[in-house]
């Protein structure tokens, strides 16, 4: 019966398949139903940094003399114009909002079984100002979250952490304007509900740290909090 129920329920999952293809989101072909966003062949040639489970990894080191994180971590290297450079941009651009969970999953697993970074209360993603999250109509970070939560069972805390004014992309700025764009911009709206746990921050990509720093500069005056962070993706 159990066996019948399997295969009624892969052949409904085939045929929506049939009806609703999924592509995946490197190199276009048709999805198994096992796979999700990005074919299993893609998956293990991304170019992943596996640095969870290491101390003063690079991601730690950008925080050096900033922020006192517990920890950090990315999941993979972005080269300029390589797959995780064009997966980022469908995440942030093109409402390709899969790929940030099916990441975020990756990057979950791969913390769940690290010794450092495993255990957490909740996961908070980087919020958007509610003019972009207008405009794009989600949150990449929300995305990314919601995979790792998946894979730690942690649950995403949203709201708490607020953005309170709109600022203009970072792309193009340089590390001193991207920090004054940023600094002072977050803050916690009740600070009781994360006295004494362990908080992951979730950001799509590190690149001068300046947005997770500032972050951490409103979620660091919260008495007894234990501070990480984790991004989908470093530059280099
Ligand atoms: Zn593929």
């Amino acid at each position: 019966m159990l066996a019948e129920n399997i295969s009624v329920m892969s052949l409904a999952s085939d045929l929506g398949l049939l009806l609703f293809p999924n592509y995946c989101s490197v190199c276009n072909r048709n999805l198994m139903h096992y796979e999700k966003a990005i074919c299993l062949h893609c998956q293990s040639r991304l170019p992943r940094l596996q640095i969870c489970n290491e101390s003063d990894n690079l991601v730690e080191r950008v925080f050096w003399g900033r922020v006192p994180l517990d920890s950090a971590t990315a999941l993979l290297r972005m080269p300029r114009n390589g797959v995780t450079h064009r997966l980022i941009h469908r995440l942030k651009y093109h409402n390709d909002q899969e790929v940030g969970e099916r990441l975020g999953a990756l990057l979950g697993h791969e913390m769940q079984q690290s010794t450092r970074m495993s255990a957490f209360d909740y996961i908070i993603p980087v919020p958007l100002h509610p003019k972009k999250m207008y405009v794009r109509g989600y949150n990449q970070c929300d995305c990314i979250a919601k995979g790792i939560s998946e894979a730690l069972n942690v649950g995403v805390l949203y709201g708490n952490l607020t953005r309170v004014q709109h600022t203009s992309s970072q792309t193009r700025r340089g590390r001193l304007s991207r920090w004054n764009n940023v600094k002072d911009i977050f803050w916690v709206k009740h600070p009781e509900v994360l006295e004494n746990t362990r908080v992951l921050l979730v950001d799509d990509v590190i690149t001068t740290g300046a947005t997770i720093e500032a972050c951490a500069n409103a979620l660091l005056k919260v008495d007894g909090i234990k501070l990480s962070a984790a991004a989908l993706a470093v530059p280099g």
